[in-house]
């Protein structure tokens, strides 16, 4: 019945970065976009029948189809490809690797030895050993692989094997080991009712999914709103429908608080999608959502490629979170190509977010979007008062460390007298503080007082930061490390530190309220979701008084008790180069401050700044989001930024310089002529060296209706560009650099 008879020529997509398809003889039946196996260079591939074959090749050059599955891709899935394909300039190959991309997906699972964590051999514990337990914790605790381990924990084979010969890790025996299939039946366990709103909301969203067909909500909600319970509904009404339901999500939103309100929304845990899973566990819940056996999983970008039947509903939770846009290997935003996935396949979309992003509310002012407003707390808790510190009049006092600790290392204050008085009044009330600075380690910036030197990344054009924890000095872009110079290396006279990370405000907030307990949350010392729950149920525990974080700590996190959030620096990202500068500084502070107050007691936000007449800072302490989008949003019309016009970045990279010189030359001499298009550059990137490699930038610009996609694939084909370069084209880019 197959589409495709035996003897037939296809054309088959193998996902590999170069590849447009290669011409195959099938000897069974099959369909267009069927799974086969075919052999490319006697390595074996699974690819997918994209089309009928139009190579031209003499007969007997054509090989055979190896294997035909009956599993395949939709007809839309493949326009989906294509379309991802054209717009994100990435090749079919390469959008088609983001698909399949699970070990053994169509062969029998690789048998391997599994180990175990035994929780009763007590061992001592480090950073690294804390992260191999946070690997198994982050599948259920079952057993792994040494390889596994290794991928999800990024610790070294040695302290794996450490960890073996010292009995924390155990042996498997095969015949024990069980294997979780992620098939759960969902039911609607009516514990939750929405409130009037929430209702209203659920209703409309309802109505659509009922209809079926594409439209795109943006349910715009304050935080603590409750915007969880109203897509739960959604999803629990296409998932009656039959429809499989995808809810994706920031990785860090992805918390036990989450699971558990899932778990009593719908009477069966969620199937999580991530990238710390073992590498049975993605095998299976591929092939479970293959079969139409998985049809909800909750999920962070990479679940929009799983191969997903009948998919009726995709959720982007947070949807104007940074998470969303992948940088390397290819470039692509996920809730964009979620939409477009949703509009091939004619389906709705819900975009949640307290601070949706200026793109999705262009497309709400144009009418493509439909906007559902949630206004109040869930459970009447009140929105926090925010106000601005003035440190032109409010100078913090410097402090100094006890005599058994005393060093060279300067110890002005960051934290103002105003907001120092404030944390002492929330601790004298038993209530929390989180301090919010976006900076890792101690100083950003070490340098000689005498003669100006300061301490950069050998390999990468930027400034070392000094980590107090680990006595070292280390490059944010690349993670190399160095010892601190005793002395100027240039002129042997005394180094100093500037500016303050979160080791110095920790720091300073020991010294100066000697009996709170604190806390540091950034990337360094949270590497897992893990961690990071062990700070949140130390937070409701009360085992924490004063938590001092980067960004990290903005995304949604419940803390009934925290009612003081102080932002050391609100100026910090408000001056950046990047036009979405003040969106990104507005969204950022609006969702720290909405960690604030949410439990009975009302919360206060504070943020210390030296312009608290900047209309960012104006607008977030009036609680006007929706002026200050608007006032940001005509900026960029005026400008012609995105949403209202186009950028591709085109980021040219080598290991020699003059090659790099050499090959941007000619890509300038080459630079096409296009209606309102403008090709700037190439200019040095701001970072004009990373890992070694040196950095050239060009930026095509285009009003929004010109197809920029076309202009640029004209212009680089043009152009060969030799082995020793690398071209990374970014569409829409979010990052400058
Ligand atoms: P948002 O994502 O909009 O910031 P949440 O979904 O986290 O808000 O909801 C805030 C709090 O209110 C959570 O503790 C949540 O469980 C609770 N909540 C929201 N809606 C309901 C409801 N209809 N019934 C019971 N609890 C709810
Ligand atoms: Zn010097
Ligand atoms: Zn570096």
């Amino acid at each position: 019945m197959g589409m495709f008879k035996a003897g037939d020529i296809v054309k088959v997509l193998i996902p590999n970065v170069v590849n447009t398809g290669y011409d195959y003889r099938l000897s069974t039946d099959a369909e267009l976009g069927s799974f086969v196996r075919v052999n490319v260079m006697n390595k074996g591939y699974i690819g997918v029948i994209y089309g009928i074959g139009d190579s031209g090749l003499p007969a007997e050059k054509i090989k055979n189809v190896s294997e035909v599955f009956e599993y395949r891709l939709s007809v839309q899935d493949l326009q989906w490809i294509k379309r991802m394909s054209e717009w994100t300039m990435m090749s079919l190959g390469a959008v088609l690797r983001l698909i399949v991309n699970v070990p053994d997906a169509f062969s029998a699972p690789r048998i391997e030895p599994l180990y175990s964590f035994n929780f009763d051999e007590k061992i001592r514990m480090t950073d690294a050993r804390q992260a191999v337990v946070d690997a198994f914790s982050s599948n259920d605790n079952e057993p792994m692989s040494v390889s596994d381990i290794q991928n999800i924990s990024y610790v070294g084979s040695s302290v794996i094997h450490n960890m073996i010969k010292k009995g924390a890790l155990v042996l498997c025996d095969e015949r024990e080991i069980k294997t979780n299939s992620f098939i759960y039946e969902y039911q609607d366990t009516g514990i939750v009712k929405l409130n009037a709103e929430q209702n209203t909301a659920a209703g409309i969203i309802g109505s659509a999914i009922e209809r079926g067909g594409f439209s795109v909500f943006l349910l715009d909600g304050i935080t603590g709103s409750g915007k969880t319970q109203v897509y739960f509904d959604a999803a629990w009404r296409a998932y009656k429908k039959g429809k499989s339901v995808l809810l994706m999500m920031p990785e860090i939103a992805l918390t036990a608080q989450f699971i558990s309100r899932y778990q009593q929304r719908f009477g069966a845990p969620p199937v999580v999608w991530h990238s710390n899973l073992t590498a049975a566990r993605r095998r299976e819940i591929w092939r479970g959502i293959l079969r139409g056996e998985i049809k909800m999983v909750v999920g962070t970008r990479s679940a929009l490629f799983l191969p997903w039947q009948n998919l009726g509903l995709i959720v982007v939770d947070e949807e104007h979170d940074a998470s969303y846009k992948q940088e390397d290997m290819g470039n692509y935003h996920a809730r964009d190509m979620a939409v477009l996935r949703a509009k091939i396949a004619d389906f709705p979309v819900i975009l949640a977010s307290a601070t949706p992003s200026e793109e999705t509310l262009e497309n709400v002012n144009a009418g493509k979007y439909t906007r559902l407003k949630l206004t109040s707390r869930f459970g009447g808790a009140t929105l926090p008062v925010i106000e601005t510190i003035d440190m032109r009049k409010n100078k913090p006092a410097s402090y100094s460390l006890p005599d058994e600790e005393k060093d060279t290392l300067a110890h002005t204050g960051f934290l103002s007298q105003d907001l120092c008085t404030a944390i002492q009044n929330t601790l004298d009330a038993k209530q929390q503080v989180m301090l919010f600075i976006n900076r890792r380690g101690f100083a950003p910036i070490v340098q000689c007082k005498k003669c100006g030197w300061v301490a950069t990344c050998p390999d990468c054009s930027v400034g070392m930061t000094y980590h107090k924890n680990l006595k070292k000095l280390l490059c944010h872009m690349c993670g190399r490390t160095a010892t601190l110079p005793e002395k100027c290396p240039n002129c042997n006279d005394d180094v100093s530190m500037r500016g303050a990370g979160l080791e110095k405000i920790q720091e300073e907030v020991n010294i100066k309220f000697p009996n709170a307990k604190t806390a540091l949350v950034s990337s360094d010392t949270m590497m897992s979701r893990q961690a990071l729950e062990r700070l949140v149920s130390k937070m409701e525990n009360g085992e924490i008084d004063v938590v001092i974080g980067t960004q990290i700590l903005a995304k949604g996190h419940h803390f009934p008790n925290l009612t003081l959030v102080g932002v050391v620096d609100a100026d910090m990202g408000l001056f950046g180069t990047d036009f979405r500068a003040a969106e990104h500084t507005f969204q950022q502070l609006f969702q720290v401050a909405g960690r604030a107050g949410r439990g009975g007691a009302p919360g206060r936000v504070l943020l210390q700044t030296y312009q608290p007449e900047h209309p960012v800072l104006r607008a977030i302490c009036a609680g006007n989001r929706d002026d200050f989008m608007l006032s940001d949003m005509n900026a960029r019309r005026a400008a012609k930024m995105p949403p209202y016009g186009q950028l591709i970045a085109i980021i040219v990279e080598a290991e020699k310089e003059p090659v790099l010189q050499k090959f941007c030359s000619l890509l300038s001499d080459n630079v096409p002529l296009a209606n309102g298009v403008k090709i700037m550059g190439p200019i040095a990137a701001q970072i004009y060296q990373i890992r070694n490699w040196y950095r050239m930038r060009f930026l095509v610009a285009g009003d929004a209706k010109s197809n920029l996609q076309e202009v640029v694939r004209y212009w680089l084909g043009k152009v060969k560009t030799p082995a020793n370069v690398r071209l990374k084209i970014d569409v829409n880019p979010q990052n400058f650099i």
